[in-house]
């Protein structure tokens, strides 16, 4: 479990937790937060750790013999013979190398991760082809199309329909969206997540990225993808057949049912959550078009998937640097777009770009956009 204290990584333990015929956790990593890695470590006896912030604590910890485990760095955990399934949670580019050391070791990966298939998608998906490594998505959406695609012929897949529920912002006027806070930001309506995709999902800058990574997880073309707004987050995502069908995963939205769907596949279990969708009692369902004028990060992101190379890592990166100058109250809401926009236009792209050139762009687009966000504030 790679990010085992973020927002994903506890909900996924938790599901581990119902099963625990089923599970062993062999290896735990996180950036930061010891503490409750040192506790997650002890509940599921953990035989690996490994916190990049804050080994040192836990080394003490083992030290004292008050934990039983080994320091590990984190690709180690990830490719341990041991291992069957890496579930990468962690956020952002930190993902990236754990997540191709376990493709190298032909590990089944399931993917929380966004930036790993949007900054690296081509590069990703060849190295699991050639080490038969399985990438299984345990985001909602990709969850959806994952599930509807069972027993299916992809060539007899039209389109693919990711659903939005358009972030906490989704009523807003363009108006009140230059003047929106971070405290307005975070308040999502249905889904409970952390602070940065909580931003992204009501920029829709997640939607897009989104878009990127069902590109890479279902090898489906741009113009094959499509964003449909869904206020209720009942119907997580949709496939449409060239007969015209359409067929559609619904639940209540709750991260641990596709969690747990990745890692129970090809098995269905019992829910591990204690709702259930009652349709009955939901009444109506709602859809619309995604408003680009009010979210242009949609777009943005979607344009830089469809040119492809090392454009969406910088659309990504910039994105995260506006983000956390948003929520640190420097920039206006509306500036999160203009930052990834800009940095797009000064970027020099390249086409097939390898995992050092990637990492490259990432960097380039960072101070680009740290240094046109420090010119505005002043
Ligand atoms: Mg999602």
């Amino acid at each position: 479990m790679l990010g085992s204290t973020g927002s994903v990584g506890q909900q996924t333990l938790d599901v581990v937790r119902q099963f625990p015929h089923h599970f062993r956790v062999i290896g735990l990593a996180a950036r930061q937060n010891a503490t409750l890695l040192e506790e997650q470590a002890r509940e599921f006896r953990a035989e690996l750790i490994c916190c990049e912030r804050d080994d040192s604590y836990l080394n003490g910890r083992i030290r004292e013999r008050s934990l039983r485990a080994q320091l590990a760095t984190i690709e180690e955990i990830a490719s341990h013979p041991d291992v069957d399934i890496v579930v990468v949670a962690t956020g952002g580019k930190a993902g990236l190398a754990p997540t191709l050391a376990a493709i190298r070791a032909g590990k089944v990966v399931a993917l929380a991760n966004k930036e790993v298939l949007v900054m690296a998608g081509q590069i990703v998906t060849r190295e699991a082809k050639i080490n038969g490594a399985e990438i299984r998505p345990v985001d909602s959406e990709h969850s959806a199309i994952w599930q509807c695609l069972w027993g299916e012929d992809s060539k007899r897949v039209e389109r693919l329909i990711l659903t939005a529920s358009g972030g906490a912002f989704r009523d807003k006027s363009l108006e009140d969206l230059v003047r929106a806070t971070a405290e307005d930001a975070l308040r999502h309506p249905t889904w409970n997540m952390g602070h940065r995709i909580t931003v992204d999902s009501a920029t829709l800058f997640n939607k897009g990225m989104e878009t990127i990574e069902a590109r890479w997880l279902f090898d489906v073309p741009f113009d094959k993808i499509e964003v449909l707004m869904h206020r209720e987050s009942i119907i997580h995502s949709l496939i449409e057949f060239v007969d015209g069908s359409l067929k559609a995963q619904l639940g209540v939205p709750d991260m641990r049912l596709p969690i747990q769907c990745a890692l129970t596949y090809p098995e269905r279990m019992p829910a591990s959550i204690p709702t259930r969708l009652d349709l009955s009692r939901m009444g109506s369902l709602n859809f619309g078009k995604p408003d680009l004028q009010r979210f242009p990060c949609l777009s943005l992101v979607m344009e830089a998937g469809r040119s492809g190379g090392t454009y969406p890592a910088v659309a990504a990166a910039a994105d995260e640097v506006a983000v956390e100058h948003f929520l640190a109250r420097r920039i206006g809401f509306m500036e999160i777009p203009r930052a990834v926009e800009t940095s797009l236009a000064a970027h020099k792209p390249i086409k097939d770009p390898t995992l050092e050139e990637v990492l490259d762009a990432d960097s380039w687009a960072r101070s680009w956009a740290e240094d046109w966000i420090k010119a505005k504030a002043l």
